[in-house]
């Protein structure tokens, strides 16, 4: 069966595009590219086109996932994965493709209405190496890894569970068992495709938007270090403290962005087991700040 490689480019929609940019340069070292479209602008972490497409409509909140395949081949065996299922799609126009700067592309949604593109053959600008918008030690950890992870709405976590392995070819399950205040357990699931311990997971209980958190990794830790100095010193809301996740073994931490969403900016993670296991709590840290759609101390 074709399966996903890579949680390949993340699409949003946002209000403030003048607070997206200095926060995208300034605090997450990210580059901004704005080809004049004027509804949208792109924001790069290394060689692709872009990583991250900022679609300019107030919405706050995911536009879509984008999920690569290796190639045409593997794009053609998935529609026929998509129909077998019944799961409907559209096939991208030359015009869709052209504007995600992809060779090929379907449109579905997952079982929770979650807008998926799975795609193939990225834009690759070669000659324009990553420029970050500020100071850097080192950069971000893309790679075959992909753009990282994320925590997306899921009504019904069994249903989505089984999209995202049978369908699209991932793996994964439940990972963590957590008590949380009121007597509730949140049992968050976690989907791999690739050497990056996760891609996509779901499963924190009900959350208003679609995307809870975009985790970015960074070669460096000082680069975590000093973000976190930055995020201090510019006053942007820390919704989780730093601290070392059982499951990714990454040090981490999270702040919120202009949409109200969260980024996590870590380094140091470990690769996927490529086995399940699970946790009952985190390695250290992770203190929770602030109340954060549905997470609670250590959840992610
Ligand atoms: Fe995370």
């Amino acid at each position: 069966m074709a399966k996903i490689t890579e949680f390949g480019y993340l699409g949003v929609y946002i209000s403030d595009a003048k607070a997206w940019k200095e926060y995208a340069t300034q605090v997450v070292g990210m580059e901004w590219l704005d080809e004049g479209e004027g509804d949208r602008v792109y924001l790069r972490m290394d060689e692709w086109h872009h990583r991250i497409a900022l679609h300019i409509n107030g919405k706050d909140d995911l536009a879509y996932l984008g999920l690569r395949v290796a190639g045409p081949d593997e794009l053609k065996e998935m529609e026929e994965q998509l129909k077998r299922m019944e799961v409907p799609f559209t096939v991208g126009s030359e015009e869709d493709c052209d504007e995600r700067h992809v060779l090929g592309l379907l449109k579905l949604e997952d079982p929770s209405g979650n807008p998926l593109e799975i795609f193939h053959g990225p834009h690759i600008e070669a000659s324009m190496p990553f420029y970050p918008g500020r100071r850097m030690f080192g950069k971000f950890v893309t790679g075959s890894g992909g753009i990282g992870h994320t925590i997306i709405r899921a009504d019904n976590v069994d249903a989505s569970q089984q999209f995202y392995s049978r369908v699209l070819g991932m793996r994964g399950t439940m990972e963590y068992k957590l008590a949380v205040p009121g007597g509730h357990t949140v049992k968050p699931y976690f989907m791999h495709c690739n050497d990056r311990d996760h891609s996509i997971a779901f499963g924190l209980g009900p959350m208003e938007k679609r995307i809870n958190h975009l985790m970015v990794e960074v070669t460096e830790i000082d680069d975590v270090g000093i973000t976190y100095e930055i995020v201090k010193q510019r006053e942007v809301p820390i919704a989780i403290t730093l601290g070392k996740h059982s499951n990714d073994r990454m040090l981490s931490f999270y702040m919120r962005n202009p949409s109200g969403w969260l980024i996590e900016y870590g380094a140091g993670s470990r690769p996927a087991t490529y086995q399940t296991e699970y946790y009952t709590k985190d390695v250290w840290g992770h203190e929770f700040v602030e109340p954060a759609m549905g997470m609670s101390r250590g959840s992610l």
